[in-house]
């Protein structure tokens, strides 16, 4: 399993891209890109490597963490999943952008929430979702498995404000 952190939009927001090297699969963590730079910076990545998206997850629903979901999901036709509990903050992520001066576009469309628990696949390496609530009541956390063992790192969304 293999990431690459990109930092996006005017709240230096981290999205990840983390793939199966073997499947070249890969999952989009908080797509924040913003701008049409900040699109091409993701999607050039992704084609250079030669990854194919499956899903886009979010550590949870604010409006910095979501701003390139639309996008991405368009882009390559895929799912999106948001912690159980946030759907509220995505539906109020147009009011939250204009409070910071950025414009959320087209608000994405939930596929599926996600319950502490569940498992990402892709390829032959996934994620374990982990209800972390505080900053938010939905946030989840990505513990990452390669082969049925646990890695170090874990996935989870920056948490000064939003
Ligand atoms: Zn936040």
């Amino acid at each position: 399993m293999q990431v690459e952190r990109f930092i996006f939009n005017s709240f230096q927001e981290n999205t990840y891209v983390v793939w199966d090297e073997k499947s070249g699969e890969c999952v989009i963590i908080d797509a924040g890109n913003y701008n049409h730079a900040e699109g091409g910076t993701l999607v050039d990545f992704i084609e250079q490597k030669g990854l194919k998206p499956v899903v886009a997850v979010n550590t949870h629903g604010h409006v910095d963490h979501i701003l390139g979901v639309d996008f991405v999901m368009k882009k390559w036709g895929i799912p999106w999943f948001v912690g159980v509990g946030d759907e509220f903050l995505v539906k109020s992520a147009a009011n939250q952008g204009a409070t910071f001066g950025l414009s959320m576009g087209k608000i994405p469309d939930i596929s599926h929430e996600l319950p502490d628990g569940d498992n990402i696949y892709f390829g032959g390496s996934s994620l374990r979702v982990i209800s972390t609530p505080g900053h938010t009541p939905g946030h989840r956390a990505y513990l990452p498995f390669w082969r049925g063992r646990e890695r170090q790192e874990t996935f989870h969304g920056r948490h000064p404000v939003p």
